[in-house]
């Protein structure tokens, strides 16, 4: 479909095809200096001590787990409020996810009271999930997580940039993940990143990334190593010279990609605020959001589907983020039916819907999209019309 306005766009220019064309000319594709040089300045955008360029965000978020030791008889505490990979990868390990509600309607992110009252003897780490480029409460769960002894891992996916008090996310817990998929901030198509100051976990990254090897096959042909011994399990989840090279100009752009997607932002929650029928999340957030979405909340007598199909008509493509994971048939088959035990995420759940942002967006497509609500608010609620005592 041809749309109007598209969920998200990436920003790719000559630069781009340049460094990869660079690359292939080259004829060094798998990891070698263009990875090193990405990671190296990656680590040095958000200020970390290591930084690991690996093949996707799921594999980063598998290392994660695995370098931390948690296995079959652990606990992991973490929102059902996220993409399937943030609670998949601990299931990897064979640990057990444990959800946690959403903080409100206004503040998507875990809510560290429903993480300490999901904490038992088996907890062993808390992932969080910086939804839509928004921080999580970091110094509460941090907090948290000494006073019980508990890891934290970061799932930065949504959060490349975003920052408090001049901390970026990534750097608050034990480890930190982050995705470079398409439709992500930074985008390489496939492609991620493990980061961490821990030399201890950095050790099980560097050598579990690929297949448990003490060198590479960059070390063998830098004439640096001739043989190599196997000292962990592995895997091979490395990231290659071509997503590297996209990667590194990528980062320079990202920046300014994601100041002009506050200000996008900035410009919906001003044109959105005084249309009833919808909440705008996260307006009074404190932090430096990378604002990776734009979600919105539809009143709960707003008929859903039907606003959707009502955008749809219009040419405006909306998601949803997320259908909770705590509901999905695999986890619901495994772990029970827990339906009312997350009532927040519940709600969002049924009532989220997220509208297109990307940087390449002007305040005239904002406007555009903005008008497009008011009509499919209309459509919305027509389909819906008998007022539901839930509403809130
Ligand atoms: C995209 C995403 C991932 C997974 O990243 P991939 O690179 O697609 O494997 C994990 N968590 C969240 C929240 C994401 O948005």
């Amino acid at each position: 479909m041809a749309w109007l306005i598209p969920l998200a766009d990436l920003d790719l220019d000559e630069s781009e095809i340049q460094a990869v064309t660079q690359v292939l000319r080259s004829k060094w594709l798998t990891m070698g200096q263009v990875t090193q040089d990405f990671e190296r300045r990656f680590a040095e955008h958000i200020g970390v001590k290591h930084a690991f360029a690996v093949a996707n965000g799921t594999v980063a978020l598998h290392l994660a787990h695995a370098a931390l030791g948690i296995g079959p008889q652990d606990e992991v505490v973490l929102p059902s409020l996220t993409f399937v990979a943030t609670a998949n990868a601990a299931l990897y390990t064979g640990a057990t996810p444990v959800f946690a509600d959403i903080t409100s309607l206004d503040n998507l992110t875990v809510s560290p009271q429903s993480i300490e009252q999901r904490i038992s003897p088996r907890t062993r780490a808390i992932t969080v999930m910086h939804y839509g480029g928004y921080l999580c409460a970091m110094g509460e769960i941090v907090s948290i997580a000494h006073e019980h002894g508990l890891a934290v891992i970061e799932d930065a996916a949504h959060a490349p940039g975003a920052s408090i008090g001049g901390k970026m996310a990534g750097t608050f817990g034990d480890v930190g993940c982050f995705s470079f998929f398409s439709n992500k901030n930074l985008a390489t198509g496939e492609g991620g990143m493990v980061v961490t100051d821990r030399d201890d976990l950095a050790d099980k990254i560097r050598v579990m990334r690929s297949h448990g090897m003490t060198t590479l096959t960059w070390d063998r042909h830098q004439g640096h190593a001739h043989s190599y011994d196997v000292v962990a399990l592995g895997y091979n989840y490395r990231i290659d010279e071509i997503r590297s090279a996209l990667g590194l100009v990528q980062l320079g752009k990202l920046e300014k990609n994601n100041s002009q997607r506050r200000w996008l932002t900035a410009e919906y929650q001003r044109l959105l605020s005084v249309i009833p029928g919808i909440r705008v999340p996260f307006i009074d957030h404190a932090g430096l959001s990378s604002c990776h979405l734009f979600p919105v909340i539809l009143d709960s007598q707003v008929n859903r589907q039907r606003f959707m199909d009502c955008m749809r008509e219009q040419g405006i493509q909306t998601s949803i983020h997320y259908p909770p994971i705590h509901q999905f048939s695999y986890y619901r088959q495994r772990f029970g039916d827990q339906a009312g035990l997350l009532p927040l995420t519940e709600q969002v759940g049924l009532r989220e819907v997220t509208l297109p942002l990307y940087p390449g967006m002007t305040a005239r497509h904002v406007e555009l999209v903005v008008d497009a609500v008011r009509l499919a608010l209309d459509r919305g609620m027509a389909a819906n019309p008998a007022p539901d005592q839930h509403k809130g």
